[in-house]
């Protein structure tokens, strides 16, 4: 990307403006949330002074407006993603919600005692507990995918614990921690050839990569808006029809019922079956406004930048002595996660956001993974294409100003 574009692009997100301390935000927080474009703001403001209805059971003139932008907003995701319809597309608070949504409807159908649930090392504690939850509650096992020193998963473990009793292989598509980009197509693949059925977390992979649930083969997949430029409390969970007709509904209430007596109740049709309650119907629309940005930009382009950031940022880290970054694999996306001989993480922090940079601090919600590293966390920086290099460059200085404050 040119200077002029990446100009042109801060120029819409408002918050880049703010000041820290009194010195100009450097925000490198994008794996925990990212930052949102106007058009995203202007789409939240709109559907409240314009679209404000609860939807589907009205049959008033706004009511009606509202259903369809929440419904376009779910056909956009849809073509996003690629999924084959928008049936497919379950709206969720998030990808928490989405793997909690799985881990209790396949849990309830497909599940009992003695089965297992396969893992990986390097999950976000939102894949770990609620496996774990189910496996509590009817007596099964999870078996975890290693990983190599360069943070990797390692496959041909990965295969041996594939077997009869094993009921779902859920992974992420890129660690939050590592950056790692998980060969999940290859995952799902080895998955299949015993028909076992995969979910793939992609909360830290849609901002980043053009996602294709079709050619992955996913059964299910899902993710966040809040990572991707949307609002907070709207999320994806992708499954494929197949799946979704044969799992039960996760919460029961409005919306998801199609007839309701004291005796029995009968479930709504897809997509609705799985959206008990009011849904975020102006989160889903911020959600679709925001996919349009980032296809606007292109994720190729997006990709190729955030690549060339991080490439930049790992060499200039490199010039400090007692650096170590956690997770080298040659296919990483854009977090860096490092520590300095004998400074905590935390002083690293702490100190940087004296200087208006924002980075992440401690286990980033990955304690097992921090366990398997045998380190109490790192500093995480994670980048968007509305970062700098001049951004990096101050970062680094600050840092070494760290490090010789502690030397
Ligand atoms: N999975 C991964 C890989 C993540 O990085 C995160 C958030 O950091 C989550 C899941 C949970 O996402 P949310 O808190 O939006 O549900």
């Amino acid at each position: 990307m040119t200077t002029n574009e990446i100009n042109n692009i801060r120029a819409e997100f408002p918050i880049l403006l703010e000041k820290v301390y009194n010195r100009p935000l450097i925000y490198f927080d994008n794996a925990a949330t990212t930052q949102k474009p106007k058009a995203v703001l202007d789409r939240i403001i709109y559907g409240y002074e314009h679209l404000n209805a609860n939807i589907h059971r009205g049959v008033h003139f706004l009511s009606q407006q509202a259903t369809e932008a929440h419904e376009d907003a779910r056909n956009y995701i849809a073509n996003f993603i690629n999924a084959s319809s928008s049936t497919e597309i379950i709206f969720t608070r998030g990808t928490t919600e989405a793997i909690n949504l799985v881990a209790f409807s396949l849990g309830e159908f497909a599940c009992q005692k003695g089965d297992e649930i396969v893992i990986s090392v390097m999950e976000h504690h939102s894949n770990i507990v609620p496996w774990q939850m189910l496996c509590e509650r009817k007596g099964m096992k999870l078996r975890i995918i290693p990983m190599n020193e360069k943070g990797e998963l390692q496959l041909d473990e990965y295969e041996k614990l594939l077997n009869e009793r094993t009921k779902l292989v859920s992974v992420t598509h890129v660690s939050n921690v590592l950056g790692t980009i998980n060969p999940v197509k290859e995952i799902i693949t080895k998955a299949h050839s015993k028909n076992i059925p995969v979910l793939i977390d992609g909360a830290q992979a849609v901002p980043h990569i053009q996602v294709d649930v079709q050619e992955l083969d996913a059964d299910f997949y899902v993710f966040s808006g809040h990572k991707v430029y949307a609002s907070t409390g709207i999320g994806v969970l992708f499954g494929k029809r197949e799946w979704l007709e044969k799992i039960p509904p996760y919460q029961g209430g409005g919306e998801m019922i199609q007839n309701v007596t004291f005796e029995r109740t009968t479930y709504n049709e897809l997509p609705f079956k799985f959206e008990a309650g009011t849904p975020d119907y102006i989160g889903s629309t911020a959600l679709a406004e925001a996919l349009k940005y980032v296809q606007n930009i292109g994720m190729e382009k997006i990709a190729n930048y955030e690549n060339e950031l991080t490439r930049y940022a790992t060499k200039r880290l490199m010039e400090i002595d007692g650096m170590r970054i956690y997770g080298t694999s040659e296919n990483k996306s854009s977090v860096i996660s490092f520590l300095v001989e004998n400074i905590h993480p935390y002083d690293i922090g702490a100190i940087l956001d004296k200087h208006g940079i924002a980075v992440r601090t401690g286990h980033h919600c990955a304690q097992p993974l921090m366990d398997f590293l045998k380190i109490p966390g790192t500093v995480r920086t994670s980048f968007s294409f509305y970062n700098t290099k001049e951004e990096i460059d101050t970062f680094i200085e600050a840092l070494k100003r760290v490090v010789n404050m502690f030397r």
